[in-house]
């Protein structure tokens, strides 16, 4: 009943039954009035024979009839047009890339639905289209900063008389500005390989434990070089998956939670199988992250220590989350500001 009851199929049969109504019962008055005064000015059609009479009342009730009805039908027509019409106009608005549209049609009909999702299409663009904009000036900003830093010291380098000292050190900034760059384009390309990316590419049978061993003698600089205290407690486990994402996923949070810790400080890493999942934790005992910055970490360029802006990117978490994500895994975290922050990532 609730079906028949929304459906526009039911709305245009009651309208024509409406119509049709409508159209007999005025004409069925008209004809009854024509013969009254027929009757009264006393035209004696009925000499003539009542069949004559009758024709004629006949024609024109009928006529009479058509036009009432074509009327009313015109102006039905109209209103139910007039939310097609609106979603012509506002795709038409849509295409000249304006998204602050919206049909305005309360109604459980199959209109009133199709409104309800262009509606909700319109606010999805507007979100996207929002995103794009956001992405571009982000990335015009990661690149123009080192390459505005590369032009300034090759200037500078062109002059004959400049001291040894301040050559080597400008020199050493620029490679450090070419490095940020490259990596900045690796991770761009490697963020957008992943984005088309719906499952692992190549699964294989690997030991997680010996990975995250791997990559702590991978990253031994940074973390030699702040003095780190490293706890592993790491199960001997194995993993069928994308050994290399995989690496990408360890070598990304390890290496935040070294970049963010302070000198001396200590980080735990376990790994553990129970039935179903594998669990791995990365704790650091360094500056946290602030309660504005933790709805933003696995944002495409956020980053939410400006002083430490210049060691990355901000796409690292943002890889990261993507490859869990290929992995039909999760990952989630917990962190206080000054005190540290913990990733857990389940396989
Ligand atoms: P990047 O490290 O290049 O800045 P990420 O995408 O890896 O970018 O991280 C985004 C932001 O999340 C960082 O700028 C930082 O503010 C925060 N963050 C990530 N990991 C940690 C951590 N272990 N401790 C504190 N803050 C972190």
């Amino acid at each position: 009943m609730k079906k028949i009851s929304k459906s526009i199929r039911t709305k245009f049969t009651l309208i024509f039954i409406g119509i049709l109504s409508f159209s007999c019962a005025s004409s069925l008055i008209i004809s009854l009035a024509i013969s009254r005064i027929l009757k009264l000015l006393d035209i004696n059609f009925y000499s003539h024979g009542q069949n004559i009479t009758q024709n004629v009342i006949l024609i024109i009730t009928l006529h009479i009839c058509v036009l009432i009805g074509s009327i009313t039908v015109f102006f039905v027509t109209k209103r139910i047009v007039k939310p097609i019409k609106q979603f012509s106009d506002s795709t038409k608005e849509i295409g000249k890339g304006n998204f602050d549209i919206q049909i305005d049609y309360k109604s459980h009909d199959e209109i009133g639905v199709l409104a309800d999702n262009f509606n909700k299409m319109v606010q999805e663009l507007k979100s996207m289209e929002y995103l794009r904009k956001d992405f571009m000036s982000s990335v015009s900003h990661e690149f123009k900063t080192p390459i505005a830093s590369i032009q300034g010291f090759v200037e500078i380098l062109k002059d004959k008389n400049l001291p040894k000292e301040s050559f080597d050190e400008y020199t050493d900034i620029i490679i450090e500005e070419t490095k940020r760059l490259n990596n900045l384009c690796s991770n761009m390309l490697r963020l957008s390989r992943l984005d088309n990316q719906i499952i692992q590419n190549e699964a294989k049978v690997f030991s997680l434990d010996e990975q995250i061993r791997k990559t702590l003698l991978l990253l031994e600089e940074q973390w030699s070089k702040k003095n780190l205290d490293l706890n592993l407690n790491l199960e001997k486990v194995t993993y069928s998956g994308d050994e290399e994402l995989m690496q990408q996923v360890w070598v990304n949070l390890i290496g935040n939670a070294i970049k963010f810790s302070n000198d001396q400080g200590c980080i735990d890493i376990s790994l553990k199988k129970d039935k179903q999942n594998i669990i791995i934790t990365i704790k650091d005992n360094g500056i946290g992250i602030s309660e504005e910055s933790k709805s933003r970490i696995y944002e495409k360029f956020y980053q939410g220590d400006a002083s430490r802006a210049s060691e990355g990117n901000g796409l690292g978490l943002a890889i990261v989350k993507r490859i869990i994500e290929i992995c039909n895994g999760d990952i989630t975290f917990e962190s206080k500001a000054g005190d540290g922050t913990v990733f857990k990532v389940t396989l």
